[in-house]
């Protein structure tokens, strides 16, 4: 049974949850608001995990980092112009198609959900930490340091073995660690989308999945968006004919959409960039392998209509200087999220914190990730290609 589950790949697992969900939320009716249980808990462990992720990510991308004088600048400039428009075209997407109006979460049919979570449940949820080092602090709770200890101590284990001479072999033992226990939540996801889906349904109905279809449609739309910008780009800023990125880079785009990770698919890329599109080895190198640690324009513009999308669900009308707001952090977030599948989804608790918006609306998102991971990496790819070929400049080798 278990090996069954182990062999799924995750989406299967997810598209079954969000089915077996729906059944028992038209069976159970209201009674399934106790199944957002899970939902909670696997999102409390997200937002526990993000920072350190965040900041490891970084902190390694740098030291990897080989770049040379001239270059730097090209690349930093290209890499903030593109996320810049990548998070554009996304606000822009979000606000025009508004698809958070197609539901709107009631403070009451909220209130029904969280009352449910007074007494022993609360008191467990309590005790997960709400960060890595937060049960370490004067209030401190023992069982939270237990939590910390055990997870830590398990994906430890597999990498006890390995020498640590320099500091690039601390911050990958650290990163090995929290990727490991990232891929212990991610499993943990299909329980977290049958809870929501069982439980939005019972209590709600069908009205949060419509505004979800539109949300799925803008963020599709606002990446074609963003690939046609890098099309255009790539015509105008480079030797490389646009038409040759889809041919000679297609296995990079299929390698990113089926695996949902960047950095899975970098050699591929790399690989692409030289062998097929015959750009010069500093521009391929530098594309793919310090863009991808990154350039995640896709995530950004994620996080940025996510954010906008639950605010309009919760009918909350962010300023401009909220906008803004979200702007920048997704930029960061983006970041700071690892190429790994669902790393968008974890960045994204800090982007939502920002700006006060409740972190537990991430759960409605659950259940459509699985696709738009997929979608978004797939740019994010595309978005080290395009740097590349704007990297080798107008002239061929
Ligand atoms: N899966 C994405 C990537 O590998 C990151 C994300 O979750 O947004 O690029």
């Amino acid at each position: 049974m278990i090996n069954f589950w182990v062999k799924t790949p995750l989406y299967l697992r997810i598209i079954g949850a969000v089915l077996i969900g729906l059944l028992f939320g038209l069976i159970l009716g209201k009674d399934a608001a106790l199944l957002s249980i899970p939902a909670k808990l696997i999102l409390r462990l997200l937002t526990t995990i993000a920072p350190p992720l965040i900041l490891l990510a970084i902190v390694q991308a740098l030291v990897h980092a080989q770049l040379r004088e001239g270059q730097t600048a090209r690349l930093a400039k290209a890499l903030i112009i593109n996320t810049l428009a990548a998070i554009c075209i996304g606000l822009f997407v979000v606000n025009f198609i508004k698809p958070g109006s197609w539901s709107h979460f009631t403070r009451n049919s909220q209130e029904k959900i969280t009352s449910i979570f007074q007494g022993p449940l609360t008191q467990f949820l309590d005790n997960v930490p709400k960060s890595i080092l937060g049960p370490f602090t004067d209030d401190g709770k023992v069982i939270g340091v237990i939590i910390v200890a055990l997870a830590f101590g398990v994906a430890l284990r597999r990498l006890k073995d390995y020498p640590i001479s320099t500091i690039q072999d601390l911050l990958h033992i650290g990163l090995s660690s929290l990727t490991t226990i990232l891929n212990w939540i991610v499993n943990l996801v299909p329980f977290a989308v049958f809870g929501i889906v069982a439980s939005t349904i019972g209590v709600k109905g069908f009205s949060d999945f419509i505004a979800l279809g539109w949300f799925v449609f803008s963020v599709i739309f606002a990446l074609l968006l963003q690939a046609c910008y890098y099309l255009t780009l790539i015509r105008v800023k480079s030797w490389v004919p646009p038409f040759k990125i889809l041919s000679g880079a297609r296995d990079a785009l299929v390698m990113a959409f089926s695996t949902s990770s960047s950095t899975a698919t970098m050699p591929i890329t790399y690989a692409c960039l030289r062998n097929n599109i015959k750009l010069r080895e500093e521009s391929a190198s530098l594309g793919a392998l310090v863009g991808s640690n990154f350039n995640n324009d896709g995530t950004a513009l994620y996080e940025a209509m996510s954010a906008l999308f639950i605010a309009q669900l919760l009918n909350l009308n962010l300023t401009l200087f909220q906008q803004l707001t979200v702007a920048i952090t997704s930029i960061a977030a983006s970041v700071g999220a690892a190429g790994i599948p669902e790393a968008g989804l974890v960045t994204m608790t800090m982007v939502f914190g920002a700006v006060g918006l409740p972190t537990e609306y991430i759960a409605i998102l659950l259940t459509v990730d699985w696709l738009l991971d997929r979608c978004r990496t797939t740019i994010n790819v595309m978005g080290d290609i395009t740097v590349s070929c704007l990297l080798d400049g107008e002239t061929a080798e």
